[in-house]
């Protein structure tokens, strides 16, 4: 780790973490003490994943009260509009405000392979009108929750859950796999801002300038909010080629190769968590202001990442 930063871990950028919901009950089981031990690097917001067309929902939903429940940590939940009329939409994000959750990422959804056709894509185009959706449902909400709340100072911890916290979109630094050109990208954000959203998350990339450049462009065009770097550590030859698949992102010929000669699983790891703590170091010295940690649902590595930063004590066998 490095003493200087260390010494002085309030001066560091938020973090934020992202699980996806467990799919058997002894993964759930190992799922409730990673967040136990995610939330000792104090991140801003644990967000959770959800399958578009409303597979996870409850599965998602059991994962982000856990967090709400036993931890101290704001709980982001992940909703898809692809595939729902206008009134699911609607009523998801009331069952989701219900539950106490109040910080959402706004987020189309891919539609199941084959489906191509206006109708089954639902009524709800992209990911900024689910973000206006979710702005209007709460509004609707907000003078019957004050309602319930006398004497509630605003403001207070318990009347900031009754509202977004965020709204929070994607981002793609090299571009959405089906954009049209180059310059979709920067416009879709800009229209997720214009529709209200507080934040932007990217996906995740292998090289500094993909993200500080894709920033450069998103502020030349007009977007204002926080543009969160998405980082997700490959820990082995085998978790680089899934990422390689789940996001459509060029893998850097050197990390493979490292990964793959190395022939000890731990020195697969060092090789995974060192690339993505240097990417780490190099887009705050670029000025991101944070960094979004995609999980795996494992917690070593990302707070790996965090020790290397001087973000966390170093714990051996963590
Ligand atoms: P949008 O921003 O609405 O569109 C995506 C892109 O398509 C745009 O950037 C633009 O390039 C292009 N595009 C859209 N509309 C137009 C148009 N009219 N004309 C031209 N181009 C257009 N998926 C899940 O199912 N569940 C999740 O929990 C989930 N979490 C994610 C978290 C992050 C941080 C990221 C980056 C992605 C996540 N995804 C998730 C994947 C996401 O749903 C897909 O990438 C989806 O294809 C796009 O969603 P979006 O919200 O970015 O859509």
């Amino acid at each position: 780790t490095t003493p200087g930063l260390d010494a002085q871990p309030a001066s560091l950028p938020p973090v934020s973490f992202e699980l996806f919901p467990p799919r058997t009950d002894a993964a759930a089981l190992a799922l409730g003490r990673t967040i136990d031990r995610l939330a000792e690097a104090d991140p801003a917001f644990i967000s959770v994943t959800y399958g578009a067309g409303g597979s996870s929902r409850d599965r998602s939903l059991t994962v982000l009260r856990y967090i709400l429940e036993h931890t101290a940590v704001e709980p982001m939940a992940h909703l898809t509009c692809i595939g729902s009329s206008y009134a699911e939409a609607n009523s998801l994000v009331r069952q989701f405000l219900d539950a106490g959750i109040t910080s959402f990422l706004a987020l189309r959804g891919d539609p199941p392979s084959g489906v191509t056709g206006p109708a089954e894509l639902g009524d709800l185009g992209s990911a900024a009108e689910l973000v206006q959706l979710i702005h209007r449902v709460q509004e609707e909400r907000e003078p019957f929750s004050q309602q319930r709340m006398p004497g509630v100072p605003q403001g207070s911890r318990i009347a900031r859950r009754r509202r977004p916290e965020r709204v929070a979109v994607a981002a793609f630094p090299n571009g959405h796999p089906r954009a049209r050109g180059t310059s979709a990208d920067v416009d879709s954000l800009l229209a997720k801002q214009v529709a209200g959203a507080t934040l932007a998350i990217t996906q995740l990339f292998f090289h500094a300038d993909d993200y500080l450049g894709f920033v450069e462009r998103a502020r030349a065009a007009g977007v204002t909010i926080d543009i969160v770097p998405g980082l997700m550590p490959a820990t082995s030859p085998a978790r680089l080629a899934r990422i390689a698949e789940l996001t459509g992102e060029e893998i850097p010929a050197e990390l493979e190769i490292a990964l793959e000669v190395e022939p000890s699983e731990q020195g697969q790891h060092e090789i995974g968590v060192d690339y993505i703590a240097q990417l780490a170091r190099e887009v705050l010295a670029g000025g991101a202001p944070g960094l979004h940690l995609y999980t795996f649902n494992q917690h070593r590595a990302v707070l790996g990442v965090l020790e290397r930063l001087g973000r966390m004590p170093a714990v051996a066998g963590r």
